[in-house]
């Protein structure tokens, strides 16, 4: 059997982008037939933040980046939820899938506490961070070893892959407009600045907040203006 890999982290690494700063303001100027090209720092910070904060959305579609990710299957299915963007992503029909499978950190907290809608979750005790890492460990293991005994017998990847666990990796790419960026980030973010504080799992913050680190960089005043109006999408 191929020794299998574990990791309790994600890979976000920006592949693209489309856009900047300048062209948000210039898509928004169109209406005046004007660029704001003439603009200095403290005018163009000024006009994004207006854009944003009087919800004036489109201007922000024209920018985009495209996102090369690595994340266990349950966090998959959380990002294409995200209707507004397109991925593509490894096929485990065309190849065969590979035996890296997530475990969390020890310290990822695991009880879930309070009532439906309104949960914390708080750090487990040994027993049960032990307990963790061990049922997962095993777990994985022998659903890749069956894994791998049916593809030895000559079954299909796509009829193999059914005894995978959704902690298996797989990988892809998003593109995502900065509009529908700000959607996913206040949902999929527990920032203490948000006006609505979103409740994303563990993992998927993980993901949203390397996208953030891009956004910030990338588009340093669409972001802070995201920021300065409660991190909500305009
Ligand atoms: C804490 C949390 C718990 C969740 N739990 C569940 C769950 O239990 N089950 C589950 O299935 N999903 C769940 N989701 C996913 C959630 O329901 C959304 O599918 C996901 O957050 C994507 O949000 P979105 O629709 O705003 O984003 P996108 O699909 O990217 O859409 C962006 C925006 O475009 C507009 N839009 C897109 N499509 C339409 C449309 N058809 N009609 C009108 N407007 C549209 C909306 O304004 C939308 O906000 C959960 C999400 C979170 C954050």
């Amino acid at each position: 059997m191929t020794d299998i890999q574990f990791r309790s982290d994600v890979t976000l690494q920006l592949d693209d982008k489309m856009g900047d700063d300048a062209k948000v303001i210039r898509m928004a100027k169109a209406s005046i037939k004007k660029t704001g090209g003439d603009m200095d720092e403290a005018a163009r910070q000024g006009f994004i933040n207006f854009l944003m904060r009087e919800r004036h959305g489109v201007p922000f579609e024209h920018c985009a980046m495209t996102l090369y990710f690595e994340v266990p299957i349950f966090v998959m299915r959380q990002l294409a939820k995200h209707r507004i963007s397109s991925i593509s992503e490894a096929s485990g029909r065309y190849t065969q899938m590979d035996g890296v499978f997530y475990r969390p950190v020890a310290q990822r907290p695991l009880i879930q506490v309070g009532r439906a809608g309104a949960y914390t979750f708080q750090q487990g005790n040994a027993y049960q961070d032990g307990l963790v890492q061990y049922v997962l460990a095993h777990a994985s293991e022998a659903a890749y070893q069956e894994y791998e005994g049916l593809l030895e017998q000559g079954i299909a990847r796509e009829v193999a892959r059914m005894v995978l666990p959704v902690n298996v990796y797989t990988s892809g790419y998003i593109t995502i407009n900065l509009r529908s960026l700000m959607n996913l980030l206040s949902l999929r973010t527990a920032n203490e600045n948000a006006t609505i504080k979103g409740h994303p799992q563990y993992e998927i913050e993980l993901l949203a907040q390397r996208m953030e680190m891009y956004f910030a960089s990338e588009f340093p005043l669409t972001y802070a203006a995201f920021e300065k109006n409660g991190r909500t999408a305009p």
